[in-house]
């Protein structure tokens, strides 16, 4: 039947369905807000099918569509591999795509991280990491190491042991708290480095080393937490006392990954390599959906010296042919050009245009980072006022919390990049 057939025709008709049958994020069911309805996306903008116009991306879908939408490059590996094979079980098969694929992670990651699994979500790649750090000291003969130090204001996706690893307190899975493993919270990162904070740190893990399985943390952004920076220094402490006391250090870099940052892995700030790395998102520029988790030898060797010597989890979409190729065509568009560069200038851009939001009352503090621009409010946002107001300004921003953020493409040039500035600004004035 004609989608609309029953609840009228076009955009109206669609936005009925939608609200009568689809869950969207964090949303209600039947639906209370009104979606806007994309019918295409090219570049840095956002067609909208009710006829008003483009919208310039400044999320790139949530960190992913590092190189804008409907790439010719992107478009033409999808289109290749279609051709070849769409999917196929990697259980007892293999395929060039996938191979390819972890070559270049392992090439292009921090030293010494050399497996990789092929997740098909950030947060399975997340309950992928959690579980080698388990099944790893479980192999060696202790099973009581199977709690996870992290920091206040993460996040780490929303499923059951990323979500225990979440900010505990006024995060977005407050609900379950009771439920969750518990794990040990060691205070959000203070944006510099402060000795005592540290001392922290250190305390903690030495305090909790014989059950702590691992220490999981975003390393120098804190993202969907907070938005928060932090010296790159509080990773090397960790990489240090996590040493010292026979723990592992997962770095979740499933939103600071591919350059966002002005470094490929934000561990490069601190020249720290963890036990296991997560990686998504950008992984596919965003064109589908793939996450990985990388481990070292160690992780690795440990694992296969247990009674269970493999690792348990083999999901249905695992290695899927259509994303690898999308990621490694991802990967190779992004090394072969001069990313930093398109960074740094980005960067550039959000700190001239963001630098009156300071001025407006409301605002607690404005920073900007790498390719990430944030202005945070003393007050939590009225959500829909300030997206009304950045789409009037002509952009595309999902403000949340107290926060209104970006973090455009990188193929964003200089006049957009202003634009989605003054947007940001729009919306922390009105919302
Ligand atoms: N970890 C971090 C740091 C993230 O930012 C996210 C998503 O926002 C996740 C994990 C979860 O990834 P996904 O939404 O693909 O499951």
């Amino acid at each position: 039947p004609e989608v609309s057939a029953p609840h009228g025709p076009g955009v109206a008709g669609l936005l009925d369905l939608d609200r009568r049958h689809v869950w969207h994020p964090y949303g209600p069911m039947p639906g209370r807000q009104e979606p806007l309805v994309v019918e295409s996306a090219s570049g840095v903008r956002l067609r909208l099918a009710d006829g008003s116009g483009e919208l310039v991306d400044g999320m790139s879908s949530w960190w992913a569509a590092i190189h804008g939408y409907n790439h010719p490059v992107l478009n033409e590996a999808v289109r290749a591999q279609l051709e070849r094979m769409s999917h196929v079980m990697f259980g007892g098969l293999t395929h060039e795509p996938a191979v390819r694929l972890a070559k270049l992670l392992v090439d292009m990651s921090p030293d010494g991280l050399e497996h990789v699994f092929l997740a098909d979500s950030g947060s399975v790649s997340v309950e992928v990491a959690v579980k080698m750090c388990l099944q790893y000291w479980r192999s060696l003969g202790r099973p009581a190491k199977r709690r996870l130090l992290t920091w206040r204001g993460g996040y780490h996706g929303d499923t059951w042991q990323p979500m225990s690893v979440c900010d505990p307190e006024g995060g977005m899975h407050e609900l379950w708290s009771g439920a969750l493993p518990r794990q040990v919270f060691a205070d959000a990162p203070p944006a510099g480095y402060e000795e005592a904070y540290a001392a922290h740190l250190r305390d903690l893990v030495e305090r909790h080393a014989d059950e702590l399985a691992a220490v999981i943390v975003e390393p120098v952004v804190q993202g969907a937490g907070g938005m928060r920076f932090h010296s790159p220094a509080y990773l090397r402490v960790l990489r240090e006392v996590c040493d010292a006391h026979d723990v592992l250090l997962v770095f979740d870099e499933i939103a600071t990954g591919f350059g966002r940052t002005g470094a490929l892995f934000a561990a490069e700030h601190a020249a720290v390599t963890p036990d296991v790395m997560c990686v998504g998102k950008a992984l596919t520029g965003g064109y589908l959906t793939m996450a990985a988790t990388l481990c070292t030898a160690r992780v690795a060797d440990g694992i296969s010296r247990g009674e269970v010597p493999v690792l348990a989890h083999g999901p249905t979409f695992m290695g899927n042919p259509l994303a690898a190729a999308v990621a490694c065509a991802s990967i190779e568009l992004l090394l072969g050009q001069d990313w930093r560069a398109e960074v740094k200038r980005i960067e550039a851009g959000l700190r001239e245009g963001l630098a009156p939001a300071a001025e407006l009352a409301g605002v607690a503090d404005v920073r900007v980072f790498g390719a990430i621009g944030v202005v945070q409010l003393d007050h939590p946002v009225d959500m829909a006022a300030a997206t009304r107001a950045a789409v009037r300004e002509g952009v595309w921003l999902r403000p949340f919390r107290d926060l209104v953020y970006t973090m455009p493409p990188y193929v964003t040039g200089d006049v957009d990049v202003a634009r989605i500035a003054r947007a940001v600004c729009a919306a922390a004035r009105e919302g």
